[in-house]
């Protein structure tokens, strides 16, 4: 937890999103300059007055880390922690903006929005479209994680969680076996996109 409380403390808000997916906006973060203060920010997400989740937010020179906890079906809570590089470009009428550059692997796009899932990443990454030229063994668990979500009738993309409960008139055997099944397959494919955000460490 090196570093978290130092600097300014802003407590940023509580908002609701849309689909069960928490947005993180750089817009928020980005005013006031506190991007370039080294402060630390927290956000909580809720939900029809329930708490969906929070997290922490700490900038730093070129990026923000990220940290927050997370965990699958009521299994056993991880903690994420990993930064996401900022770009700035200029703006029309001068000054600059600033934009996350996504941190799934394969993907940096520039982004004003991350969306969180077990990790944070933006709207394309949703899907899961990785390049099928640097497919591995890792990817193609992603695509079959997501043919199971399609049976779960959970939406497509294992960003979006998997919290979405058991569909009308699937058998509780058939449920809980797909979702261990899905389980595995999903620590698969996010074990790769964590690799590869670690790179940046
Ligand atoms: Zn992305």
């Amino acid at each position: 937890m090196g570093g978290i409380g130092s600097g300014t403390y802003l407590r940023c808000g509580t908002r609701s999103t849309i689909h069960d997916m928490r947005a993180l906006q750089i817009g928020k973060l980005a005013r006031n300059g506190w991007l370039e203060s080294n402060g630390t920010c927290s956000f909580a997400w809720s939900r029809a007055g329930q708490r969906m989740g929070d997290i922490m937010v700490r900038a730093a020179a070129g990026h923000v880390v990220l940290t927050y906890r997370t965990r699958t079906n009521g299994g056993d809570w991880r903690d994420m922690d990993y930064p996401v590089q900022i770009d700035w470009t200029p703006c029309h009428l001068g000054g600059t903006r600033a934009w996350f550059l996504c941190p799934a692997r394969g993907c940096g796009r520039r982004v004003a929005t991350l969306y969180g899932g077990a990790v944070f990443a933006c709207r394309h990454c949703h899907g899961l479209a990785y390049p099928s030229e640097n497919e591995s063994a890792r990817d193609r668990a992603a695509r079959r994680a997501d043919k199971l979500r399609e049976r779960l009738g959970w939406p497509v993309g294992i960003f979006n969680g998997s919290n979405w409960g058991r569909p009308k008139g699937m058998h509780r055997a058939t449920y809980w076996r797909l979702v261990r099944e899905y389980d595995a397959l999903e620590a698969h494919a996010l074990g790769s996109i964590m690799d590869w955000v670690h790179r940046f460490r």
